[in-house]
């Protein structure tokens, strides 16, 4: 505000350029804006509410960039920790569609010798399933033969015969031990 006389009164005049809402800077000695005409309460103090609201919008902005920021350290921190839970775990990567060729021969071998290639089959498929699995990142190696499948199958299938199924907790309990007793480190 400057105070001037004009003819012996004092006035207060703004001289002072004042922008509008619409973006125009006006001549201190407008009172409307001169390109869409609000006068110029109504043009600073719209142009004043859109700043304040562009600042809310910025810190809010801001704010959510940072519990984005936060929210991605905590799912890094937690794919960390399933890395670390894989490599001292049990891990299989194996891929089916690579055991099919096999099964199939399996199969065929299976059929034409009336079932007594399945024994060697499980051993094979044994074989597959444990060769893709890593223990706490080593790899490993199935030493079951086609014969130990044939031989534990019998023994274990006939005492669960003569003692009319009662024998499977045992059977089970025997063949689980068997096939880990048949896993070693590959390295
Ligand atoms: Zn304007």
């Amino acid at each position: 505000m400057t105070q001037v006389t004009i003819d012996g009164m004092d006035t207060q005049l703004d001289f002072q350029d004042w922008e509008c809402v619409c973006g125009y800077v006006n001549e201190g000695i407008d009172e409307n804006c001169m390109r869409c005409s609000r006068d110029r309460a109504t043009g600073i103090a719209e142009l004043n509410a859109r700043k304040e609201a562009e600042l809310v919008a910025a810190q809010k902005a801001r704010l959510e960039e940072e519990q984005r920021q936060q929210a991605e350290a905590v799912e890094r921190e937690k794919a960390q920790e399933n890395r670390v839970a894989r490599l001292t775990g049990l891990e299989f990567n194996g891929d089916a569609k690579d055991f099919l060729g096999p099964f199939l021969l399996i199969m065929l071998l299976s059929f034409v010798t009336f079932g007594i290639y399945s024994f060697w089959g499980a051993a094979k498929m044994m074989d597959w399933v444990v060769g893709n699995c890593t223990l706490a990142g080593r790899r490993l190696r199935f030493t079951g033969t086609g014969v130990d499948v044939l031989v534990l199958y019998l023994v274990q299938g006939i005492l669960v015969s003569i003692t009319f199924g009662i024998y499977t907790p045992w059977a089970v309990a025997n063949i689980t031990k068997w096939f880990t007793g048949k896993v070693e480190y590959a390295d």
